[in-house]
């Protein structure tokens, strides 16, 4: 049995309006929480211990939207100053050089990042597989399992580009034997394999796969069709982006009658446990056709100002009662993976005047409103409600957060408000996941960071190398010198 003493300031997320325990003790065994409670602990000293004296404990933070792969490709110059499609461009031929090799530095990367700033549950959407590597999934999995994160990886797919991309690619020469499109009988037997090999089903699974292509393709019916049955007969969990182009727009117009969200609560793509990312562009109209059909929004503030998109109408959608989450993105888009960090941009970018319309003060999001999105809110929408809660028989999912650090004192009148508005750092002092201490101290004890900092830094280099090789395109990245310096 593993005992939390002496806990500064516990939030279990019984309600969201709730005020923090002041402190607390935790029990856990057998990776789950045996019992919560007041100090003095009435237990017998013999038990392991963590002393929490000065930290604020959390339920373990869930980020539901992620790329594990950009990692490795974070502040390309050639990319950091475009929109969406124009930084796609540019990335893609980066990306064609994902083997797995490069994944399993990445996922290893990202799994450390993440844990060591408060996730203890990620989504990865995880959509290209360049040159036919249909069964990278395999090598995510075995990269990210060592590290303790609990992942639900999304099997996804490229069945075309975005935009005009695919069209751009084939005709620059330099670029034309970039392959990051997979067919439809590749997709479809690579998610039912995934689900077959990794998928768990238990409440205290570890792995869990889903599935869902990066876009919709509207001209390809027959594909959206075949995944969502899949979806539907094993209970997977089903992941897109929806921040349609005008052009796309207008096809799902043309094609369908309707809007795009409209189109996917039609085919009835939109069901619990079906997480659509972004919708930076909803309309009132988009809100009613997700409202109500279980299916769920993640905001990702970062990748928001990083790529220039308009604010979504996140307050509107939480006020019509559609299930709102948060995610970091893809660290190619954000450029970090700290969902505390995000959780500070979710918090305060709405109140931005000019924003949104009847958004004043007392209607702004609280503090409470966002730990609620990345725990028991999330918990829900992926069907888990085993996770974000701490109290007795939920899995022993917790993060402690140092509150005597110089940028949170003076702080104390409200610790959640002061971790999330000082934000002195995005990094937490302790990660548990199923009761495994993961993060103790503000170091990963699960791997050895510092070689998981090397791999990465070699095989992002290793990337630009190599692509500037094929395609003769320069990078202007400094990474193939500095690597081999630091
Ligand atoms: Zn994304």
């Amino acid at each position: 049995m593993l005992v939390i003493r002496n806990i500064s300031a516990l939030y279990p997320c019984d309600r969201r309006d709730e005020a923090p325990v002041l402190g607390a003790w935790i029990e856990i065994e057998s990776g789950r929480i045996k019992a919560v409670g007041k100090e003095p602990y009435p237990g017998a000293d013999a038990h392991r211990s963590v002393d929490a004296r000065g930290k604020v404990a959390l339920p373990g933070l869930i980020n539901m939207h992620h790329h594990f792969f950009q990692s490795l490709t974070r502040v390309i110059p050639t990319g950091m100053f475009a929109h969406a499609i124009e930084w796609l461009r540019a990335m893609y031929p980066l990306w064609q050089e994902i083997d797995a090799q490069a994944l399993h530095a990445a996922c290893q990367l990202t799994a450390a990042e993440l844990l060591l700033t408060g996730t203890t549950t990620s989504i990865d959407h995880a959509y290209l597989y360049p040159a036919g590597q249909h069964d990278l999934m395999d090598t995510e999995i075995a990269a990210v399992k060592p590290l303790g994160l609990r992942i639900h990886a999304i099997r996804g797919s490229a069945p075309r580009l975005e935009g005009t991309i695919e069209h751009d690619l084939a005709a620059d020469p330099r670029l034309a034997a970039i392959s990051l499109v997979e067919d439809d009988d590749d997709i479809v037997a690579a998610c039912e394999r995934a689900l077959e090999q990794h998928h768990e089903t238990g409440p205290d699974s570890r792995v869990r796969i889903g599935l869902g292509p990066t876009q919709i393709p509207y001209r390809n019916p027959g594909l959206v069709r075949r995944l969502q049955a899949l979806a539907e007969h094993t209970g997977c969990d089903r992941h897109t982006h929806l921040t349609p182009v005008p052009a796309d727009l207008e096809l799902c117009l043309q094609l369908n009658g309707c809007r795009p969200t409209e189109h996917l609560r039609r085919i009835g793509w939109l069901a619990p446990r079906s997480v659509l990312a972004h919708c930076t562009r909803h309309t009132a109209e988009d809100i009613a056709s997700i409202a109500g059909t279980g299916g769920a929004v993640v905001h990702c503030p970062s990748q928001n100002i990083r790529l220039g998109t308009p604010v979504g109408p996140i307050p509107e959608m939480v006020r019509a009662g559609v299930p709102v989450a948060i995610g970091v993105d893809g660290a190619a888009s954000n450029d970090g993976g700290g969902i505390l960090t995000e959780m500070r941009l979710a918090l305060l970018m709405h109140r931005l005047a000019g924003t949104h319309d009847d958004y004043g003060p007392e209607q702004w999001l609280k503090p409470q409103d966002i730990l609620w999105m990345v725990t028991r809110g999330a918990a829900e929408i992926l069907g888990r409600p085993e996770l974000g809660h701490i109290a007795s028989g939920k899995a022993a999912d917790i993060v402690l957060v140092n509150l005597k650090q110089v940028g949170y004192a003076g702080g104390l009148h409200d610790p959640l408000a002061c971790i999330l508005m000082s934000a002195d750092t995005a990094m937490v002092d302790t990660a548990i996941v199923g009761g495994d201490i993961v993060v103790e101290g503000g170091e990963l004890r699960t791997a050895s960071a510092a070689r998981i900092i090397d791999d990465a830094n070699r095989e992002s280099a290793r990337l630009i190398r190599q692509s500037e090789a094929r395609t003769g395109i320069p990078f202007n990245s400094l990474a193939p010198r500095l690597a081999e310096m630091i």
